[in-house]
């Protein structure tokens, strides 16, 4: 499922495409991708918008158009754009949409699982659609270590199971939750509002990291992400323990185990990330709490 990197890397490709081009026709063949709105009803609306910017929060790409509405794609699992001069796409038995521009390209929307949705809100719409929804971004400025904390300290899940819900930070999912908890080494059972100011700054540090890297490398393609160009991500050939298991960790050596938690696969060194915080015969844990002060 495509993460902040991925939607990212979506979105910086399509920006140039779409922004300043007008919705000359839209086509949507799948009902669910906009229900409960009717197919020809949503792509009527949609035709004669023009784009004035192209934007992400968490995983929804934000599509705004210079009449103040805004169209919001979510891929969900499986959903991807394709970008192409018109008449050139190939033929596709799960294209959903595909929107022509008045350059005479076409934007298609491609969904094997159907799990994706278009939504058409009015002005003003966007934003209280959006705060119901999702929390702080990661990677913007303003979000510290301190703000991860207040995040966490009033959740009573464990701390894979907060940084999944979108509504404790925006775009994380399983991929990269796995990868930052490795790097911050904390364990996915983690109360995650046990941390100290010490895992707290890691984890800060360790989630930027993990995303930052995948965004360099335009996401991970597994199966179904492609870029809008029709190129897919590299990240996938650098995962330090996502679909790993048994491998050797790559700071410690011990094979990458596999469990489950918050009802998603999760990989993990059980060495780097032990269960309990204390548990390191290293350092005791006051020790570790001290050198942050
Ligand atoms: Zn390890």
């Amino acid at each position: 499922m495509p993460e902040l990197p991925e939607v990212e890397s979506v979105r910086r490709q399509l920006e140039p495409v779409l922004v300043g081009r007008r919705f000359e026709s839209v086509r949507i063949n799948d009902p669910r991708l906009v229900r409960p709105y009717e197919p020809a009803e949503v792509a009527a609306e949609l035709e004669g918008e023009r784009v004035a910017e192209v934007e992400r929060r968490g995983k929804y790409l934000v599509v705004r158009f210079e009449s103040g509405r805004v169209l919001l794609i979510h891929l969900r699992m499986t959903g991807s754009l394709l970008h192409a001069s018109s008449e050139s796409l190939p033929d596709d038995p799960h294209r959903r949409a595909v929107v022509r521009l008045d350059d005479a390209s076409d934007v298609a929307y491609r969904d094997v699982r159907r799990f994706g949705t278009w939504l058409l809100l009015e002005p003003g719409e966007v934003e209280p659609y959006l705060a119901a929804r999702v929390g702080d971004e990661p990677l913007d400025t303003l979000f510290t270590s301190a703000r991860l904390g207040e995040r966490l300290a009033r959740r009573r899940a464990s701390l894979k199971a907060a940084l999944l819900d979108q509504r404790t930070l925006a775009g994380l999912g399983n991929i990269y939750v796995d990868e930052a908890l490795w790097r911050a080494r904390l364990n996915p059972l983690r109360p995650a509002a046990s941390l100290d100011r010490n895992e707290l700054r890691r984890l800060h540090r360790a989630i930027r990291a993990a995303l930052e890297h995948g965004l360099a490398r335009q996401g991970s393609t597994l199966r179904d992400y492609r870029l809008p160009d029709g190129s897919g991500g590299s990240m996938q050939d650098e995962f330090r323990v996502y679909g790993r298991r048994d491998e050797p960790c790559d700071r410690c050596g011990t094979p990458i185990a596999r469990t489950s938690v918050a009802g998603r696969t999760t990989w993990f060194c059980p060495r780097c990330q032990p269960a309990q915080a204390a548990s390191s015969s290293r350092q005791p844990s006051w020790s570790s709490r001290q050198s942050s002060v």
